[in-house]
């Protein structure tokens, strides 16, 4: 039996796998070489984030708090709102929850996860 590069699976593949692991009906599970393979899978989806449950992306709005609200962070007036969203991954398909917030660069930094 040959095991493949997990570096040439997409990442929903990879996350299968790590997930469903042990898998009963695999003959191969107990033996060292399957057992290496796993590792390499786990070690592939951390190099590529994948365990991180969720993404975040920062970026300046360009204007103050007149135009877009006090911070929804500390409520305090921001001279320059950065806007952050937050995307949070479900399950194996990879479905994405977005949600975003606006405020202070420090105190939206300050919230994440
Ligand atoms: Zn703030």
């Amino acid at each position: 039996m040959t095991f493949v590069d997990p570096k040439t699976f997409p990442d929903d593949d990879l996350l299968h796998i790590i997930e469903t692991n042990p898998n009963p009906a695999h003959i191969m599970r107990y033996t060292p070489q399957y057992q290496a393979w796993l590792q390499d899978c786990m070690a592939e989806a951390k190099e590529r984030n994948l365990f991180a449950p969720y993404r975040y992306t920062l970026r300046s709005t360009g204007g103050n708090s007149r135009k877009y609200g006090h911070c929804e962070v500390c409520g305090e007036y921001a001279s320059e709102v950065f806007s952050q969203a937050k995307e949070e991954r479900f399950g194996i398909n990879g479905e994405t929850f977005r949600s975003t917030t606006f405020g202070h660069k420090k105190c939206l930094l300050k919230i994440r996860k």
